[in-house]
């Protein structure tokens, strides 16, 4: 396989552009593309033309926008390119207009009381910064979605405008700095993804697995990831030819897969990409999730995308690595070694800084949903409460800027910034903070909270807009300033001695941690009930309408469908539950206490006198755990009716939070206790220790 010749082959690049389409046109469509600007409509049908060319070259027959609902996952409509002619035939047809918008029935997809259902259709526009692709003989066409009456209805438009607003404001602080050829400031994204491979028949025995994506029951197997054996261990050959497998598909769509390794837990893994625009990253990081999928398939195997398919495993999370660059190329998170560029990284750094410690609460709730609950805070993953992580030298600087003081040891006076050269940072590799939920890693942030079933896109938008304020309030203060280097120094200052309280460079899983953080009085969210209702408090919604990311409406929608999306899991799991419980377990014990009664029967009458204690405490023990499981599901299924006479979604979630999840793990203790004791060939679906080393 030759990479190079492969690499994008399924994508209408920049490239492919140049050699279809006409001079002038290419040039219009290329200005669109690097400067976000409007499509040029008059151009729209002979871009549409040459897409359908090449695609239908390519073996395409039909096209589809492609769109990021608020469901998480991406949507598509397929239509073919046929069109008839009069004598009967068909040509291969795709018009501008068909390329530029689409119309679809946005009924079916969440849209948190914002869509009517008088107003039902929905429309897909055409996303030009995001590159056509071909998958499954169809032309997909990255494009955003929204209602009649122009509200969004997914997740790609308003990331979009984060974007938009975090380039406006650095654009103004590169220009106090004296930079005036930057044009365009965008963030970046590498979005490291883990997932779970197990065999495909371990999966299709498990209705729980098949339902709600992780297992509802499961005892813990005698061996885990305790050894540790498995983290960067050597790659079985199943999975190497699952994972090269992926790499090509990847490769050809364009997607830079670079790094694949196995993560801590037994068959758990790991894939990072090359970072690029954050668009472009999310729109990949929905083709990478999918296609991990597909491939997984072809190779008679599961891929598990679940925040915590295994109870006592190590859950699967996805690490958001974000920067800022311009259109030079030049990373502004990336600390120069010049006075002037140390200057400029304080201050990108500072808004950072500040921007996590006055919304941590949105930082929280964008990383909150039933399955990753069941990571942060348990100590494999972040805790929920969010801060941020420098490393022992940034922090020194820092230390030494508020106090006016020598930086230990590394300057001979004290720093002024934006006049003294600050000391080179080490890029420390090897002891990074890997439990810090927002850690500086030598030039990016590294946003840990993520869920591995996440869309990126919804993190970033939080991301970019609370960054895109505090540069805003600090382009307000130095564009009045008479002295810059004054100002820039006292403007630094005083957010380090404002905000510093969200800088933790210790252990996040401790409990002191917890403790100490309360003093600070550092925000703890505990899960989804409680951060999600925080979207539409006053400060966050006017951030987002400031910045034109989120309209009031479209903030009360996005929390309306999240809480709702958190409800309908858990109610899923509890029925399921329920199922498995009565249609699967009870009956399987039964028939184990069945056949040990007759055992004991049969036993004590042709041995009379017999020892019989064992079987007896089994017996006893199992009936019990049968009785106390099965009355526990006669709990949740009541719970559930309770909850659906809860209208209102906050109420809603605070019931399943804190009614219907503990009776799910109170059921779950008895089944699981039950499957310790009842002999193998009775235990309805393959055990932990199955499904974890089937591969
Ligand atoms: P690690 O030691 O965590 O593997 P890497 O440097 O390999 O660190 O980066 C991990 C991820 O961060 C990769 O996806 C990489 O592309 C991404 N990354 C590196 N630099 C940047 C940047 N400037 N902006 C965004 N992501 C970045
Ligand atoms: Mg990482």
């Amino acid at each position: 396989m030759k990479v190079p010749e492969i690499f994008g082959e399924n994508v209408f690049n920049l490239q492919v552009m140049q050699d279809k389409l006409p001079k002038e046109v290419f040039k219009s469509l290329k200005e669109t593309i690097e400067k976000g600007t409007m499509l040029d409509a008059s151009i729209a049908g002979v871009v549409a033309n040459a897409m359908k060319d090449w695609a239908v070259e390519k073996g395409a027959t039909h096209y589809t926008h492609w769109f990021q609902p608020m469901t998480g996952i991406t949507a598509e409509k397929h239509d073919s390119f046929i069109s008839p002619t009069k004598d009967g035939k068909v040509i291969m047809d795709f018009s501008g207009k068909e390329l530029v918008v689409g119309e679809s029935d946005a009924s079916s997809f969440p849209s948190g009381g914002v869509r009517a259902t008088f107003e039902a259709r929905g429309y897909t526009a055409w996303d030009p910064t995001s590159y056509a692709f071909i998958k499954d003989d169809t032309l997909c066409i990255p494009s955003t979605f929204f209602s009649y009456s122009g509200e969004v209805l997914d997740k790609k438009t308003p990331l979009l405008r984060s974007m938009r607003a975090l380039n406006d404001q650095a654009i103004r602080i590169l220009r106090l700095f004296g930079n005036t050829s930057v044009k365009r400031v965008y963030p970046t994204v590498g979005a490291e993804q883990e997932y779970f491979l197990i065999d495909r028949k371990m999966y299709d025995a498990r209705k729980d697995l098949v339902l709600s994506g992780r297992t509802l029951f499961g005892a813990k197997p005698p061996k885990g990831q305790e050894l540790e054996d498995h983290y960067f261990g050597p790659i079985k050959l199943r999975v190497s030819a699952f994972m090269k497998d992926l790499d090509e598909e990847l490769w050809k769509l364009g997607i830079f897969a670079k790094t694949e390794h196995n993560e801590v837990a037994p068959s758990q893994h790991e894939l990072a990409p090359i970072f690029t625009v954050t668009n472009l990253a999310s729109d990949q990081n929905q083709l990478v999730m999918e296609t991990m999928k597909k491939v997984a398939s072809r190779h008679g195997l599961y891929c598990l995308l679940h925040e915590k398919p295994f109870k006592g495993v190590n859950g699967s999370g996805k690490h958001n690595n974000w920067s800022m660059s311009t259109d030079k190329g030049v990373n502004l998170l990336d600390p120069g070694s010049t006075p002037a560029e140390n200057g400029q990284f304080m201050l990108f750094l500072m808004a950072v800084v500040k921007a996590v410690d006055e919304y941590q609460d949105l930082l929280r709730l964008t990383v909150t949903s039933a399955g990753n609950d069941h990571r942060l805070g348990a100590n494999e993953a972040p805790p929920a409460i969010v801060s941020i992580y420098l490393g022992e030298e940034l922090t020194e600087v820092i230390d030494a800027l508020e106090r006016d003081v020598k930086y230990k040891g590394k300057t001979k006076q004290i720093m002024k910034l934006g006049v003294d050269t600050l000391p080179e940072l080490p890029k420390d590799t090897t002891d990074r903070n890997r439990t810090s939920p927002f850690a500086f890693t030598g030039n990016k942030f590294e946003f840990r909270m993520l869920g591995s079933t996440f869309s990126i896109a919804g993190p970033n938008i939080i991301v970019n807009t609370i960054v895109a304020d505090e540069l805003r309030q600090f382009a307000d203060e130095l564009e009045k300033a008479s002295d810059f280097n004054a100002a820039l120094h006292d403007l630094v200052v005083r957010t380090i001695k404002e905000h510093k309280r969200i800088i933790f460079n210790g252990n996040n899983y401790s409990e002191e941690w917890t403790k100490e953080a309360e003093r600070r009085c550092l925000l703890n969210l505990k899960n989804s009930a409680e951060a999600l209702p925080r979207f539409a408090d006053r400060k966050n919604v006017e951030l987002f309408e400031r910045h034109k990311v989120f309209t009031e409406r479209e903030v009360r929608s996005r929390m309306e469908i999240m809480l709702d999306n958190y409800c309908k899991v858990l109610s899923i799991e509890g029925q399921t539950m329920i199922e498995m419980g009565r249609q699967e377990i009870y009956p399987a014990v039964n028939a184990y206490l069945s056949d040990l009664c007759a055992a004991v029967r049969n036993k004590t009458s042709l041995f009379p006198g017999i020892d019989v204690s064992s079987d007896e405490k089994v017996i006893r023990r199992l009936s019990a755990d049968n009785e106390a499981m099965f009355a526990k599901a006669e709990e949740i299924e009541k719970l559930l009716l309770d909850a659906k006479t809860r209208t209102d979604a906050a109420e809603q979630a605070k019931f399943f939070a804190e009614k219907v999840i503990p009776v799910m793990e109170s059921m779950r203790a008895y089944a699981d206790d039950m499957e310790a004791y009842t002999a193998k060939k009775y235990w309805p679906f393959p055990t932990y220790a199955d499904i974890l080393f089937s591969v």
